[in-house]
């Protein structure tokens, strides 16, 4: 009976505290999104798919703005209805949320995003360097969708596997051949 106790607790925080509080987001709120509504765009997640940033991003650039401007330059310049990418992780390792998960991602390629859960690494991986604290937290962001939309491990892929582009870059795409990420998607997902 003690043990039966123990392991629903353990289920009641683990779920709490991993997934569904998602105490590791940073919400539109934090950086002064405003909201997108657009039945059109509501979609059904089937894949992941690996994103780097494409710019230098420099490790002290205040994030929070980055996003206010991103999300202002996709609906002005672009006529999107927000930022491109579902969750963006920052040089530390910070995630934030982006396009809310239930809408359809917007790409400057020719692939369709429909379906596809978007996440996207700031930084160019052709020159900049990939951090062990983003590597984490692709991880963690992976993990959560990969549970929460029963995505297998064959559907978690990057942007040049659907379009012709040099996106996630070539640092970010020889991690993604290591054992480490490899062992990590056959642990973190049912197949
Ligand atoms: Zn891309």
């Amino acid at each position: 009976m003690k043990s039966l106790k123990f392991i629903i607790l353990v289920l009641i925080l683990g779920t709490t505290n991993s997934i569904q509080a998602q105490d590791w987001l940073i919400k539109r709120s934090v950086w002064g999104s405003t909201d997108s509504v657009n039945a059109d765009y509501e979609h059904t997640i089937e894949y992941i798919t690996i994103h780097h940033g494409g710019e230098i991003y420099p490790d002290d650039k205040n994030t929070l703005e980055y996003l206010k401007n991103l999300q202002i330059w996709s609906r002005n310049s672009k006529n999107w209805i927000d930022v491109p990418y579902h969750y963006i992780v920052d040089r530390h390792g910070k995630i934030y949320e982006g396009r809310p998960l239930k809408y359809r991602g917007d790409t400057n390629t020719t692939y369709d995003p429909t379906g596809h859960a978007l996440i996207v690494l700031l930084g160019n991986f052709e020159e900049q360097e990939l951090k062990q604290e983003q590597i984490n937290s692709l991880k963690t962001v992976t993990a959560y969708l990969a549970d929460l939309k029963s995505v297998p491990s064959k559907k978690i892929k990057t942007h040049k596997d659907y379009a012709e582009t040099l996106c996630p870059g070539k640092k970010l795409s020889a991690y993604l051949e290591t054992p480490d990420w490899q062992v990590f998607l056959q642990t973190t997902t049912e197949n």
